[in-house]
């Protein structure tokens, strides 16, 4: 399968993070380097991979620390978002001409696929938007090209236009349109000739068809097989002809997958289509995130892994309630909710997540101060195990003790103490109130 070795040492490079609670900068350049190389041996032009690398790099140092996710669960997703990018970010859907017949010019080297995607195309066009496609058979220098494409015509019940071998292929591609037109086609798919190696004979051929008929969309054919050669023909044919389309044949082989990589990056054409087989029905829109999941096969670990970032706040708010119902929230838990807060932002929004909080009129007038936050950190940093989780504990000559411990007035602890059993105490009977509520909504 396409990718196999990129996708085994991707998975080395970043499996050696695993399990680490930090990741080092020397870690970071390490798995960095087996990244390059893996992407390097899979023929991803060079230009691609340093860019990539470096981007990565930067985004990995600079990353804030995601809450639920691990450092090496970052980095994956990291690279898999990057990759994605490289590819195109979304997928990109054919051109279609304001009024019909909609017309795609199929280019590419002799072997590339052009004729059978040309027939695939025209029978995903029909199947999918129940189109009526013409073929255009527009290879005059091999005879065998014109019946390949009437079998392929054959097969897929869709007409094929050809005018034989001895016609201009500009005249056929012209005449092609109109018999379309006649004939109400709504896609003219043109079949044109390819040589084996780029040739000036060729784009000029090419480019007069271009001139001629104005296809709405170019498509350049690319077997990913050619490894770096694929990258220099897309460049070749995308300096001659406006290509507004790239489709990747046999990504069902052996390819290393370099190709699929360096395309939209070097040409800036997007890959719109991937051919997977040799049957009429392999060929499917081609989507750079499924594809880059695909090549670091991680699937399962890259939904996990947004899921975690999506849920972390429910779950952390969800436990808060329920310490809270229990009656048990203590200094340990407003530690961590301030700690939070500081990180997620005002308390107000903060206290809206808690089930039933979100409209209670004592939280209007909640407003907290960065400031006072640190110095309520250092209250209760200064309180011993015992007082953070039994606050009744808490008598005066204790009282004095962290006061003193954490440099602030005596005032001030008392105030916070009596204000955190304030809170605790009208958080409980909210979310008593909010569950009764609740059950009465059930019942009712
Ligand atoms: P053309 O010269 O560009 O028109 O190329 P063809 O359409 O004749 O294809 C050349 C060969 O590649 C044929 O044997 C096709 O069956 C094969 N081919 C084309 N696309 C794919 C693909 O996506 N997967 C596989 N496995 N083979 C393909």
């Amino acid at each position: 399968m396409a990718f196999e070795g990129l996708t085994e040492r991707l998975q080395n490079a970043m499996k050696k993070l695993r399990g680490k609670g930090k990741i080092s900068e020397a870690d970071l350049r390490e798995t960095m380097r087996e990244i390059r190389l893996a992407l390097l041996e899979a023929d991803v032009n060079f230009t691609v991979v340093r860019n990539f690398v470096k981007t990565v790099q930067d985004r990995a140092k600079g990353a804030d620390v995601l809450e639920g996710l691990n450092p090496s669960q970052q980095i994956i997703k990291i690279v898999d978002e990057e990759l994605t990018k490289m590819m195109g970010e979304e997928a990109v859907p054919l051109n279609k001409a304001p009024k019909i017949p909609t017309i795609i010019m199929m280019s590419g080297l002799q072997g590339a696929g052009k004729t059978t995607t040309a027939g695939k195309l025209a029978l995903k066009l029909k199947d999918e938007q129940n189109a009526r496609p013409l073929l255009v058979a527009d290879d005059v220098y091999r005879p065998a090209a014109i019946d390949q494409l009437q079998t392929v015509g054959e097969q897929i019940d869709v007409p094929v236009f050809q005018l034989g071998t001895d016609v201009d292929p500009v005249e056929i591609a012209k005449r092609g349109v109109a018999h379309a037109i006649e004939n109400h086609n709504d896609y003219v798919i043109i079949d044109t000739a390819g040589r084996l190696q780029i040739d000036e004979a060729l784009m000029g051929e090419l480019k007069n068809i271009e001139s001629e008929v104005k296809p709405n969309e170019i498509l350049l054919v690319i077997d990913s097989m050619t490894g770096q050669n694929a990258v220099a023909t897309a460049e070749g044919f995308n300096d001659a002809l406006d290509i507004t389309g790239v489709v990747l044949t046999k990504l069902d082989g052996d390819t290393r997958g370099g190709a699929a990589l360096s395309i939209r990056a070097v040409t800036d054409r997007p890959i719109k289509f991937v051919g997977q087989g040799e049957k009429m029905t392999d060929l499917d829109v081609f989507y750079p995130d499924r594809m880059a999941s695909r090549i670091l096969g991680m699937g399962d670990m890259l939904s996990l892994i947004e899921k975690t970032q999506k849920d972390y706040d429910e779950k952390k708010a969800q436990e808060l309630t329920e310490k809270i119902q229990e009656n048990s929230f203590d200094f340990n838990d407003f530690l961590d909710q301030i700690s939070q807060i500081q990180k997620m932002g005002p308390l107000e929004d903060i206290m809206k997540m808690i089930p039933g909080m979100a409209n209670n009129p004592a939280l209007q007038n909640v407003n907290m101060d960065p400031k006072d936050m640190e110095h309520i950190k250092a209250i209760v940093y200064s309180m011993t195990e015992q007082e953070r989780e039994d606050p009744d504990v808490l008598n005066p000559s204790r009282r004095r003790r962290i006061a003193a411990g954490s440099g602030r007035p005596i005032q001030e602890v008392n105030r916070m103490i009596k204000q955190f059993n304030q809170m605790k105490k009208m958080m409980n009977q909210v979310s008593k109130g909010n569950m009764s509520g609740m059950e009465n909504m059930m019942n009712a």
